[in-house]
């Protein structure tokens, strides 16, 4: 049987669509130029059982299923294939609980991440993870790409945080995985194993993730540098220091640029890199890691140092690395890259970047998870660009890649591979370690239904 019969069969009406204006919303994330099918049907799932009939019938028909948060991710790991059904999980969206005296909450993956942390707030708690996206993006996406984001270079990401999951598996069943305790090693790591799988292992419908106490205020720290080597060389004296910020960010010549044609904000005129570091040391100790952090971009040759601990003025800092990816989009689709290589090498990248873009006749613009490594090189493209500059482009694209993996680094550190990353992860992953990843893949989704031709390709 086709899948709609057997999705009618078992689900109420109103929450399978089939309107094809509102399917090619749903058959899309923000991944500029990664493919995209056209699915039979979208299925808005409110409840478990909703996910696990849909699993069973997809088992059933032989049909993909592609789970789906709120779409922003930027690999195509969310693209629906065709025919396939794709499985909205934004209506469960609820918080079960928070629990202050174990710091942990359990909340469905539609929770949006911003809500997350609201929630867990009211109880004095902080849960860290905080993409760029935290305003939009799902807990369940976040759990799937492992996200990271700014405060990570101190925190740590997604995986870190998740103690358990419950989820729909490749048989269709519903199970647990994980824990609940602050300590527990029984068995294989499985809930690691799903954090980061993309949809590829397992749909996600609920998790209970650690917290920690409410954190203190931040104060940043802001630099302009002329040279690519001054700003390299900031960044390296942040590690020599010692010092671990809870944020160090850099945006190149071109993003401020472009943040600065639209909002004006003067960010482009103070010199051609822009480093943000935050501390949230309490009281003296986050006066002095400030006051030592601006030294060491003093001593990096900083054109222009600011320290601001008044919320007004971080939220204006930060308003150029918020307005970044957003700015850039304003050119046209984006393509953006996620590559992380040792943090040492962050200034050698940057030059290869700018090599890269000077060689295919592109523009990159670079937003860099500083401290941790983790560069997005962005291309935006008009949308009526040439063949020619299409095919740069996607050659850029690859070059990034391969630098990165030359470099002694990785093709995602938080994006995920989706459908932009499998070439990169081959290369990267090496034949005997991808043949264990699709030995994982075969033995979870026994039957194949789950995110198909993402990640690894299976046979
Ligand atoms: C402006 C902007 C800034 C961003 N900044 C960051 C950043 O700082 N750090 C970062 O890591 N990412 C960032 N991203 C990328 C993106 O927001 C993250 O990858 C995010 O985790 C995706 O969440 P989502 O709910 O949108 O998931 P989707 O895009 O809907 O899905 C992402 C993947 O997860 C799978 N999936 C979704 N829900 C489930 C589920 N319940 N069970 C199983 N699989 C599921 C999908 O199949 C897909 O493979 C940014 C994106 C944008 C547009």
């Amino acid at each position: 049987m086709s899948i709609l019969p057997l999705l009618r069969e078992r689900l109420p009406d109103d929450i399978i669509v089939t309107d094809a204006d509102l399917l090619a919303s749903y058959a899309v994330d923000r991944a500029a130029w990664a493919r995209a099918g056209v699915p039979a049907c979208l299925v808005r799932a409110r409840s478990t059982r909703d996910v696990q009939d849909v699993v069973q019938a997809c088992i059933e028909s032989g049909t993909p299923v592609v789970a789906r948060g709120a779409g922003t991710g930027l690999s195509g790991g969310a693209n629906a294939l065709d025919g396939c059904v794709v499985l909205s999980l934004e209506a469960m969206n609820e918080v079960v609980a928070i629990d202050p005296v174990e710091r942990t909450a359990v909340v469905q993956p539609g929770v949006i991440n911003n809500d997350l942390r609201d929630a867990v707030a009211e109880h004095g708690l902080w849960y860290p993870p905080d993409p760029a996206s935290s305003a939009w993006s799902t807990i369940g996406g976040n759990v799937a790409t492992n996200a990271g984001g700014l405060c990570c270079v101190k925190y740590g990401v997604t995986r870190e945080y998740v103690l358990g999951l419950e989820l729909v598996n490749g048989r269709g069943e519903i199970v647990r995985v994980g824990r609940r305790t602050a300590k527990g090693v029984a068995g294989y790591d499985l809930t690691a194993l799903m954090v980061g799988s993309e949809g590829t292992l397992g749909i996600v419908t609920e998790v209970t993730v650690r917290l920690l106490p409410a954190r203190l205020p931040e104060i940043t720290v802001a630099a302009h540098f002329d040279t690519l080597a001054q700003a390299g060389d900031a960044i390296a004296g942040v590690a020599r220091a010692g010092i671990i910020p809870s944020v160090l960010e850099l945006l190149d010549s071109f993003t401020l640029k472009v943040v600065d044609e639209w909002k004006n904000l003067g960010v482009s005129s103070e010199g051609n890199y822009m480093l943000l570091a935050n501390t949230d040391l309490p009281g003296e100790s986050g006066e002095r890691e400030a006051r030592a952090l601006q030294e060491v971009f003093d001593a990096a040759g900083a054109g222009f140092t600011a320290i601001a601990s008044d919320q007004e003025e971080v939220d204006a800092l930060f308003a150029a690395r918020r307005l970044a990816y957003f700015a850039l989009e304003r050119r046209g689709p984006v393509i953006t890259e996620d590559v992380c290589v040792p943090k040492a090498k962050v200034p050698e990248m940057i030059r290869r970047l700018e090599e890269i873009a000077a060689g295919r006749g592109v523009y990159i613009a670079t937003v860099a998870h500083a401290g941790d490594g983790n560069l997005h090189p962005c291309m935006p493209l008009p949308a009526d660009a040439s063949e020619e500059l299409q095919q740069a482009a996607l050659a850029a694209f690859d070059d990034i890649i391969d630098a990165a993996i030359e470099l002694g680094g990785t093709v995602t550190g938080e994006h995920g591979v989706g459908l932009l990353k499998m070439r990169g992860l081959a290369k990267e992953a090496g034949p005997e370690v991808i043949a264990m990843q699709r030995a994982v893949k075969a033995a979870l989704d026994p039957h194949g239904v789950l995110n198909p031709g993402k990640v690894v390709e299976t046979a």
